[in-house]
């Protein structure tokens, strides 16, 4: 049993969230329910980073004070662990959780102790947008790379963390692999960041500049600690570092003591993530991350998510997509499209062919002819066949340990041997942090089994059956009992992606008695014009099927 230690990056809430930030979150969400799921013990964190400067300009741009703001907005980020069914242990507000500025303030003492904190004249290039200082050569054509806006000059008494003492450090911690930055290219990218130099960062800013938000430097109130500290100190401070009792043993449990401890970061904050944050844990005397991984972005229909376009642009906001298009639609979409590296282009219309692809047609279709057949041909009577040997505790599991059918059939090897890997396969792919190939090899049971049936075509042996062969009947039983035994190894191994529908499978092929009457698991999605009308619940709520697709069309 490994002690994991999951987090995602806290945004800054100057808007609502995009797609962009539901995928961190739901890659997050599927690795803590693998883990879990696997009887590992997993603490999954989240939060908001409400004391970014960007916070402060968006609340005057609308008039309204940074509090109202950011607890408006950060009310919309919790939210969407119920939109997008995640399972957060713990969601951080940096800005009133009473957890955080104790443990930011315990951490910047430690740093001072070290003899690593000291006051000098700082004059430098500020990028608001990015909330961080560009040298010339950064820039492109003078303007930030990312906002292409000029930066401000800033010249002001700042407090320096020596970033450039640790360099030697951190080569040696990342080149090792005790820290491990994945994927490869993006460990490529770090040490060759340490090999340019590093130079000793500004870690504050005038309580002016601040406009008087944020949290203070002990003991210096003309100054602001900076916001990146600040927010990177969240992964401690929720476990109660600094604390004293009982918070203070989430410190020792879920960090000191846990045996990977593991950052989810998207591609624009590995800097802060992989090199200033472990320098300053080195500095502190607390341990490192085992892992930093490092995902690419999403674009929405071919451009640049623009955060402060989010609220208006229904198609990058996941609230609205999960509301009009379900939120298992959501989930699959992102863990089953999105490769391990590279950017990808997100469209609802992508969303809707994926769903409807696999899930209404696929799992969907498969689902609801087992349980159609079973109640066409056996009053909903039957029996999951008892598995091929790997997959016997999966399906004692699933059915509660209760009785088995029929043995496997010998035609439905190959169904048999894709069963049997999954479980391998899902945790390999996992442990490269590769949600596609995951995904992907969760759904070739749907292939192999919607296969079996077009092989077998169990409506033919019932029809024999009732026409007096005894042998067809008994050839039914096996080859229903094989289907709904993967229909229920499905249900296992589709839940750390899809939570919701997961549920609604292990439901619909529960043989404990009668299986349930057959339901649409998955009905068709058609695109919402405008804004999303919430149809696609209502529709799944509408769940009697009024024809069930037991036969194909042709027969
Ligand atoms: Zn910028």
């Amino acid at each position: 049993m490994t002690r994991l230690y999951l987090s995602t990056t806290i945004p800054y809430v100057n808007a609502r969230p995009h797609v962009g930030h539901a995928l961190e979150l739901v890659q997050a969400d599927a690795l803590a329910r693998h883990h879990r799921r696997v009887g590992d013990e997993v603490r999954l964190q989240s939060g908001t980073d409400d004391n970014a400067l960007k916070n402060v300009l968006a609340a005057e741009r609308e008039g309204i004070s940074t509090r109202e703001l950011v607890n408006r907005n950060a009310r919309a980020f919790a939210g969407l662990r119920e939109h997008l069914s995640l399972s957060f242990d713990d969601f951080i507000r940096t800005s009133s959780d009473p957890r955080h500025r104790p443990g930011v303030e315990h951490l910047w003492r430690a740093c001072a102790a070290s003899g690593d904190l000291y006051r000098r004249d700082y004059q430098g290039l500020y990028c608001v947008g990015c909330e961080q200082f560009y040298t010339e050569d950064e820039l492109t054509g003078g303007v930030c790379p990312e906002h292409r806006t000029p930066p401000q000059l800033i010249t002001e008494e700042n407090w320096f963390f020596r970033l450039s003492q640790y360099a030697d450090r951190l080569r040696d911690e990342i080149g090792s692999g005790r820290l491990r930055i994945e994927p490869v290219g993006r460990r490529n990218e770090v040490l060759g960041f340490l090999d340019s130099g590093l130079t000793d960062i500004s870690v504050s800013r005038s309580v002016a500049r601040a406009r008087g938000w944020g949290i203070g430097v002990p003991g210096d109130p003309s100054q602001v600690i900076y916001v990146w500290w600040d927010a990177l100190g969240n992964y401690l401070t929720a476990l109660g570092y600094g604390g004293q009792g009982a918070r203070a043993g989430d410190y020792q449990r879920w960090w000191v003591e846990a045996d990977r401890r593991v950052h989810l970061v998207g591609k624009d904050v590995i800097r802060f993530h992989a090199v200033y944050w472990p320098a300053i844990l080195l500095s502190a005397g607390v341990p490192l991350p085992t892992e930093i991984v490092v995902h690419d972005f999403l674009t929405v229909g071919g451009s640049k998510i623009s955060k402060s376009a989010a609220a208006e642009q229904d198609s990058s906001d996941p609230v609205a997509l999960a509301d009009a298009y379900g939120v298992d639609a959501v989930r699959w979409w992102l863990l089953r499209e999105v490769p391990r590296v590279g950017d990808t282009d997100f469209t609802v219309d992508k969303l809707i062919a994926r769903a409807n692809a696999d899930l209404a047609n696929g799992l969907g279709n498969l689902v609801s002819r087992v349980s159609s057949l079973a109640h066409a041909y056996r009053n909903g009577v039957v029996r999951a066949c008892r598995c091929p040997n790997g997959t016997s505790r999966w399906l004692a599991a699933a059915a509660g340990g209760g009785a088995v059918g029929a043995d496997w059939p010998a035609d439905a090897a190959v169904l048999a041997a894709t069963i049997e890997r999954t479980p391998e396969t899902v945790r390999t792919a996992l442990a490269r942090f590769d949600f596609r190939a995951a995904t992907a090899a969760v759904f070739e049971i749907v292939e192999q089994a919607n296969r079996y049936v077009d092989a077998t075509q169990p409506w033919h042996l019932g029809r024999a059956e009732r026409a007096g062969d005894a042998a067809a009947g008994r050839r039914l039983d096996q080859v229903l009992g094989a289907l709904l035994a993967a229909c229920q190894v499905l249900a296992a191994e589709i839940w750390p992606f899809l939570p919701d529908l997961a549920a609604r499978i292990a439901a619909a092929c529960d043989d404990f008695g009668t299986l349930p009457k057959p339901q649409q698991l998955f009905p068709r999605i058609d695109r919402q014009p405008g804004r999303y009308p919430a149809v696609a619940a209502a529709a799944q709520r509408e769940s009697e099927v009024a024809s069930c697709r037991v036969e194909p069309a042709t027969c």
